[in-house]
């Protein structure tokens, strides 16, 4: 790739930034705490699989040899009150939730199924459910489900798909029927990030509750659920929460609400006295009621080494690294990867959104396939979108101005047609 003088001075300026960003970012120690990736590849996809902690291997392997091997089939102990321990320590460390609010169980669906019918049940009498035609496809499906199983109507609000739910749009679509609105803070398609806050007022004016899915917030965004006084929440642990495939979502519920909400899906490990074997069922007081059965413990003992850098780094700092990232991306996007076809599909606002940057590109699938090609992993939303997602503990400036070059490399080569305009700051 030959570029013109102008280009190839922008790059030199984009390099020099990048070096300076990364000397001054406050987490870069925290680089060396991941697992080594093979032949120089790039993951710009954390809002799908967030990066292995060098920490969980070896954890791992001590829970199978030492818990289970040698330990495990003589008592329950030490993974019985995972799902509550690993709840506790994620609430303090990035939900802002109290302690015995929230538990990990489960998948994120299925939590969401458990707490809409919980939610019905702690505003009985109301007979609308509050969605919106941007959330993604499986909430969509548990909310509608749940809404025809228990006939109520399903009220569903539409999303612009590029800057976000209006809350002028929201306001109109809640009343007093409204049981409870079922929301992402952050959409997984543009990346628009909602008001927490501003949300709950709307929802709470009217007497109905929130039902959030945090997925693509968990991890990413500085979330103070208690000092926002929110509802109900469920959220994967998969993504910038870093618990790996396959660890159990969480679901959290603000504490005085407990007692009023109740889950469908009973169970002993839910049951007052879980190893008395009492019928009928008795739900437990605690947030243990939302619990079913016997917690995947493996698969939750990965949560740890996440949630010890998390903890360690604090919300504060990964959610300003975060922003700053998507920042710089975005400023170089627009000068190496827009002239070439590629359209901004999220809010230009960092304040406005969560961890990735979403675009539009008439042959996005194919366009993610040949990056992964050119060592380059991100996400294909389909049908036309590209998801970027750096990572805020395990990506570096110099490694987004990386993905950058690599994705112009690509676009320039697949759309040659696209080189004619010659307009962009970097030459092309
Ligand atoms: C990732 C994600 C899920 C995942 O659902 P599972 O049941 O855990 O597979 C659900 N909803 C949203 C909004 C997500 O981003």
């Amino acid at each position: 790739m030959t570029a013109p003088e102008g280009g190839q001075a922008a790059l030199r300026r984009a390099a020099r930034r990048a070096r300076r960003l990364d000397a001054r970012d406050p987490l870069a120690p925290f680089l060396g705490r991941f697992a080594p990736v093979p032949d120089g590849r790039l993951f710009l996809d954390s809002s799908s699989l967030g990066r292995l902690p060098a920490a969980t291997p070896e954890l791992l392997d001590r829970v199978v040899r030492g818990d289970w091997g040698d330990r495990l089939a003589q008592g329950r102990a030490p993974w019985r009150d995972l799902p509550q321990r690993i709840g506790d320590r994620t609430a303090k460390a990035v939900l802002g939730a109290l302690p015995g609010e929230v538990v990990a169980a489960d998948c994120t669906s299925v939590n969401l199924y458990k707490l809409t019918v919980a939610a019905l049940e702690a505003r009985r009498g109301r007979r609308t459910v509050v969605v919106d035609d941007d959330n993604s496809p499986t909430d969509r499906y548990v909310v509608a489900g749940v809404a025809a199983e228990h006939e109520r109507a399903l009220r569903t609000v539409h999303t612009h798909p590029e800057t976000g739910l209006d809350m002028e749009t929201l306001r109109a679509a809640v009343d007093e029927d409204v049981a409870v609105v079922v929301l992402s803070l952050v959409s997984h398609r543009s990346g628009a990030l909602l008001d927490m806050a501003e949300v709950h007022g709307i929802a709470h004016a009217q007497g109905a509750l929130v039902l959030w899915d945090l997925s693509h917030a968990v991890g990413a965004v500085d979330l103070q659920l208690a000092a926002t006084g929110a509802d109900m929440a469920v959220a994967a642990t998969y993504k910038h929460l870093m618990a790996g495939p396959g660890c159990p979502a969480l679901l959290y519920v603000r504490r005085d609400l407990q007692p009023y909400a109740a889950q469908p899906v009973h169970g002993w490990y839910g049951h007052r006295e879980q190893l008395a074997g009492a019928v009928p069922y008795d739900p437990d007081p605690s947030v243990r009621r939302f619990l079913t059965g016997t917690p995947p413990a493996l698969s939750l003992a990965a949560a740890e080494p996440a949630l010890d850098l998390l903890a360690e780094a604090g919300m504060a700092a990964v959610r300003a690294k975060s922003r700053a990232l998507t920042g710089f991306l975005t400023e170089l996007a627009g000068a190496a990867l827009e002239p070439y076809g590629l359209r901004p599909a999220g809010p230009a606002d960092p304040e406005r959104r969560g961890a990735h940057v979403a675009y539009r590109h008439p042959r996005a699938g194919e366009l993610v396939a040949a990056l992964a090609g050119a060592g380059l992993f991100v996400d294909h939303v389909p049908p036309d979108r590209v998801r970027l997602s750096p990572g805020p503990l395990s990506t570096r400036f110099a490694d987004v101005l990386e993905a950058v070059r690599r994705f112009r490399e690509v676009l320039s080569g697949s759309d040659p047609a696209g080189v004619a305009g010659g307009t962009g700051e970097w030459g092309v």
